[in-house]
């Protein structure tokens, strides 16, 4: 490796989470990076991505601000605006019942136009990218990192290449998940951890939520034509209903419509799931679970060109992030339900703490996995609250709750319902108001203390 360089990182994933990692290690010249990419392009699905204030801030801290605000809407964080309305669907007139008005709101992107973006803003000399290399493997000394071990890649087309440190941003089917969990649970087989053997193993593949989401978009022009003044091509919306649910948002400066409709099984969570994971499928599909909706949610479906389903999966909450010269990121890390929007954010969090504490000048290779311990010690627990809370979301939008079924006349009477509406209200937004009222500086700072004190 070239001498001015402290170390190497490979990224295996150009997710959006691995390329925003590249571009924050981008700015530390004496690292190197190595994107490995499985896909012949980088590009990411046609679909919407939302980032709230506590993400847009990174964005800030990284140069992306300006550029990102050319291809989406960017309200002032001072001035509260509606992020969405909630609303009932699931019946002939629908009701909105409340109204989630944060901080400058949500700011929308279209995902191909976000990456192009990030893609722009790598460093032309520390970093390069490498498509078409699916690793299906490493190999890496087992305990601590030093100079002399490196981890060895390889990749599905016979190739390999050696780094320093691994870092998997390979998604929700993380080949590198997979490869480091079956390592912990043959070592703690062998020391006769039978607990942790096990978690381990169950942690390996990542388990079906019990939710298919159906995802697409359109232009705005499509909707404005079916159903003049339709209220989503102003405001975002999440339309509730008893096991199906809809959010639907305009983006790409109100030019496209983003569409993400789910039906929930919540008693098949945590069980197999025996077809792809994401495939195409026709609109009749979705229409049966929206029968006797309201007429704006039909005009909705009927706009929809065809629809991709996803079998959303979740990854087991993990004991750690971190093993040997190895961790993970993103999805890889903490697959979550997406009731929050806010998987792709902790995904940035992960990297912009990460290169943070890999390009302090404290760091170098004989101290990689203290920087890596602290990685772990300060994202783990955060991202895991995060999955929680969005779970907690998706009982919530799909009227899971206690009270919220209103099957009975009882439940159904206006002011129960009002009640119990009200109630989903707070208890959504209370999950949900660290996206707009904390930053990640602190937990930057902690890491950085950390360190210095090391
Ligand atoms: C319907 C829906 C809506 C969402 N909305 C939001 C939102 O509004 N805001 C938000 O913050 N988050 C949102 N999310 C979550 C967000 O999309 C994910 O958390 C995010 O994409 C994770 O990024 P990642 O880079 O970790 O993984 P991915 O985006 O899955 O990227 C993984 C990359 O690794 C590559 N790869 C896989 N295996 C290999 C291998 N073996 N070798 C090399 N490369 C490999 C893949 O090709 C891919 O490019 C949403 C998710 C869904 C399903």
């Amino acid at each position: 490796m070239d001498a001015h360089y402290k170390f190497s990182v490979a990224i295996c994933g150009g997710g959006i989470g691995g390329l925003l990692l590249a571009v924050s290690l981008s700015r530390y010249p004496d690292i190197k990076v190595d994107v490995y990419e499985a896909a012949k392009l980088f590009a990411d699905v046609g679909a919407g991505i939302g980032l709230w204030p506590r993400t847009w801030k990174i964005m800030e801290q990284l140069g992306l601000a300006d550029e990102l605000a050319k291809i989406a809407i960017i309200s002032p964080a001072n001035i509260p605006k509606v992020a969405f309305n909630l609303r009932k669907g699931d019946q002939p007139v629908g009701e909105t019942f409340s109204q989630l008005v944060t901080p400058g709101g949500m700011i929308t992107f279209h995902r191909p136009d976000f990456q192009t973006v990030v893609l722009q803003h790598l460093s032309s000399t520390s970093c390069r990218t490498h498509t078409s290399k699916r690793l299906i493997s490493y190999s890496a000394p087992s305990d601590s990192t030093t100079s002399s071990s490196p981890v060895y890649l390889h990749f599905e087309d016979g190739t390999t290449a050696t780094c320093d440190l691994l870092i998997g941003a390979d998604g929700i089917k993380s080949v590198v998940r997979a490869d480091m969990l079956r390592a912990i649970a043959a070592q703690a087989q062998s020391d006769g951890r039978v607990q942790e053997e096990k978690e381990a193993s169950e942690s390996i593949d990542a388990s079906w939520s019990g939710v298919l989401m159906y995802r697409t978009s359109f232009p705005s022009e499509a909707l404005s034509q079916k159903l003049p003044g339709h209220r989503v091509l102003h405001d975002p919306m999440i339309y509730v209903g008893r096991d199906t649910q809809l959010t639907v948002y305009p983006m790409a400066r109100g030019t496209r419509i983003n569409f993400a409709a789910s039906r929930l099984y919540w008693e098949k969570e945590n069980t197999r799931f025996n077809e792809p994971w994401i495939r195409e499928v026709s609109r009749d599909e979705l229409l049966s679970a929206f029968d006797g909706w309201e007429p704006e949610v039909s005009a909705l479906l009927q706009c929809t060109p065809s629809l991709s389903r996803w079998a959303i999966h979740c990854v087991r909450s993990l004991r750690s992030y971190v093993s040997g010269p190895v961790a993970l990121i993103g999805d890889a890390a903490h697959g979550m339900l997406p009731y929050q929007g806010v998987g792709a954010g902790q995904a940035f969090e992960d990297g912009f703490i990460l290169a943070n504490v890999l390009g302090h000048p404290k760091t170098t290779i004989d101290s990689l996995s203290r920087a890596l311990e602290i990685y772990d010690v300060i994202r783990r627990p955060y991202s895991q609250r995060a999955v929680e809370l969005s779970r907690d979301n998706a009982l919530l939008f799909s009227l899971n709750y206690p009270g919220l079924a209103f099957s009975t006349p009882e439940e159904d009477m206006a002011d129960n319902k009002n009640n119990q509406l009200q109630e989903l209200h707070d208890r959504a937004y209370n999950n949900w108001d660290w996206c707009w009222t904390t930053t990640i500086d602190e937990d930057l700072q902690r890491a950085i203390t950390m360190l210095e004190q090391s």
